[in-house]
């Protein structure tokens, strides 16, 4: 496996982070990638809404002092449209109003500033347990059982060795039974927009998973996508 390909198997959390402050943004992004997130700046609230609103992630943070659309408007009009990814709050020390807005809003945790990365870290991967916890504990198709929660996979009641990127890809198949799939949004969820992407990684991903777990589990429909079940 090459550098980049071993840096990409670590990297298996996507998280978004909408926060104007530059400083901020980069700090946190920086740690965060160190700590083995895959992590989206957006630098306004409008480019928040929109990729909270259409791209998929496992949680966001989200500042609340925002220059265009508030915090709290972005994170109402995400729960509106049924966007229900976990999200820490960033807040000023002094402002508890806007925790109280922010919980209201349907925040699942906040910080407030300033803050260590590495307990930003923490929150984040507190609220993805806990949500994954809640949304269900196995998963099935056939005779494959995934546990988002402790990240294993069986077949038949065995465990399969597993890669991080193999567990995300299929864990999302297994989220969309029977629906088909384009390889972009495979992509999407598999890596940062900055990063360099491969759309072959995908198919070398899909054949791993055929290997480990059976040919027919997903289905490669030519021009459109791959489809389980
Ligand atoms: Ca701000």
């Amino acid at each position: 496996m090459d550098i980049l390909a071993a840096k990409r198997e670590r990297h298996s959390i996507r998280v978004l982070l909408v926060e104007d402050d530059m400083e901020i943004a980069r700090r946190l992004s920086e740690g965060l990638r160190d700590a083995g997130f895959v992590v989206e700046h957006a630098g306004d609230g409008e480019m928040g809404l929109s990729l909270g609103k259409t791209e998929e992630f496992d949680a966001a943070i989200l500042d609340l002092g925002l220059p265009d659309i508030s915090g709290v408007d972005v994170l109402k009009r995400w729960r509106k449209a049924e966007r229900l990814m976990p999200v820490l709050i960033l807040t000023a020390r002094d402002s508890w109003t806007d925790k109280v807005d922010g919980l209201n809003a349907g925040a699942d945790d906040y910080i407030t500033k300033p803050f260590h990365v590495p307990e930003v870290a923490a929150r984040l991967r507190a609220l993805i347990r806990r949500a994954a916890g809640k949304a269900s504990p196995t998963l099935t198709f056939g005779e494959i059982e995934l546990s988002p929660v402790s990240g294993t996979v069986t077949l038949k009641g065995v465990a399969v060795d597993i890669t991080a990127n193999e567990f995300r890809l299929l864990n999302y198949f297994m989220h969309r039974q029977g629906r088909v799939i384009p390889q972009s949004e495979l992509l999407d969820h598999l890596y940062s927009l900055e990063e360099e992407r491969d759309p072959n990684t995908i198919e070398v991903y899909v054949g791993r998973l055929r290997k480990k777990l059976g040919r027919d589990i997903i289905k490669t429909l030519r021009g459109l996508g791959y489809r389980m079940g």
